[in-house]
């Protein structure tokens, strides 16, 4: 099964890789079942002039919005460290090349080669998510 690791992705970086993915989605659980969830749904009770509302179902659409990507994120993730149970982390789920290092640093839980998502992109299908610096 081993063999199927390709030899830039030795078992040092898949063990430091695991680590990343289990982070991430422990994080991403940690945030979804805490904090601005039950804050959304508070303040949907409190009375508010129509100023606030729009700005309030603002707010909302973008909480629901970064959770979907989160979800998917999250999913991605599992798939990640299945991958890596399996020992096929690292190879592109489409063409069987590797995955460079770099985009791996990058998206950890990437299922693409570049050139393969490239692909995908560009028919904005399965798009594997990258999400930047956490900007809060
Ligand atoms: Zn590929």
């Amino acid at each position: 099964m081993s063999g199927v690791m390709n030899q830039k992705t030795g078992k040092g970086a898949v063990t430091r890789f695991r680590k990343i993915l289990e982070e991430k989605g422990t994080d991403i659980r940690t945030r979804m079942s805490t904090g601005s969830f039950a804050e959304i749904v508070h303040r949907r009770g409190e009375p508010s002039d129509e100023g606030d509302l729009s700005q309030q179902s603002h707010e909302e659409w973008l909480f629901v919005n970064r959770n979907q990507l989160e979800i998917t994120v999250l999913k991605q993730v599992d798939a990640a460290l299945r991958r890596i149970e399996r020992g096929t982390f690292g190879v592109c789920l489409e063409c069987e090349e590797p995955i460079s290092n770099k985009r791996l640093e990058a998206v950890p839980w990437a299922r693409y080669c570049i050139r393969c998502q490239d692909r995908h992109n560009a028919l904005s299908d399965a798009s594997d998510i990258v999400i930047e610096e956490e900007d809060l």
